[in-house]
């Protein structure tokens, strides 16, 4: 095991704390030098208390100085680069290993288990729901699943059970706050979904808030009738049965 200097923590407290007890010297230089001006002006009282007071802080944060060294709070371990050195037992060091937990490299996976800082209204055991960090109007959420799922058909019964009820929750409470004239719940798939976890977006709506349909260029080339044979078709012979 290799001891590394924690450079942040010595800038942070070391460097400060030196310039402190040079700038107390300096103070108790001036007092000396300038004694007998000070008696003069019947100040010499309250300088040298100021710097008895300051000289009480500084020996006490030298005393927090010399705890935390000995805690060994002013270097990091990092392994050793000789493996064959190394004097911690192996399975130890397994165990250590193993006790780090994984960082999920999803970026929806871990906002919905508290792996980074988000807004979170509300969770339980299936689900997340924060703050959309580029919101469509004021209370604007997003409900994520704990487990990675990316596509709705990819999500668990559980799962979108526990959905629904916080869609159902979320639009409730926003619209006890906001008084909107709607609630819009939107969920974007495939190439659509920017976040590549499944997430399905709820917020408050208002009349002319400008958010939209956007009329695709090409609108559908065959009759609602045959539309509709062909996805309940679909439906009857070729879905799994969920
Ligand atoms: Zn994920």
């Amino acid at each position: 095991m290799v001891l590394k200097l924690r450079v942040g923590f010595f800038i942070a407290w070391i460097i400060p704390y030196v310039f402190l007890v040079c700038y107390n010297i300096g103070f108790f230089t001036y007092i000396i030098t300038n004694a007998k001006g000070l008696n003069e002006i019947n100040r010499m009282g309250i300088f040298v208390f100021m710097w008895f007071v300051f000289s009480l802080v500084l020996v006490f944060g030298a005393i927090r100085i010399i705890q935390w060294y000995k805690q060994g709070k002013f270097h990091i371990a990092h392994p050793s680069p000789n493996q064959e050195t190394e004097s911690v037992e192996p399975k130890a060091a397994e165990k250590r290993l193993s006790s780090v937990p994984d960082v999920p490299s999803c970026l929806g996976c871990r906002l919905a288990n508290g792996l980074e800082e988000a807004h979170v209204v509300f969770e339980n055991d299936y689900v997340t729901c924060l703050l959309d960090i580029d919101p469509l109007n004021e209370g604007h959420t997003l409900i994520l699943p704990k487990r990675h799922f990316v596509e709705l058909a990819d999500t668990d019964i559980s799962a979108r059970h526990a959905i629904m009820n916080a869609s159902v929750r979320i639009s409730n409470a926003l619209k006890m706050i906001y008084k909107p004239d709607g609630i819009s719940i939107m969920q974007n798939g495939g190439s659509f979904n920017d976040l590549g976890h499944y997430h399905m977006h709820v917020f408050p709506r208002y009349n002319n808030d400008g958010f939209g349909w956007k009329e695709p260029a090409v609108k559908s080339r065959h009759s609602l009738d045959v539309v509709k044979q062909r996805i309940a078709e679909q439906l009857k012979d070729g879905m799994p049965q969920l």
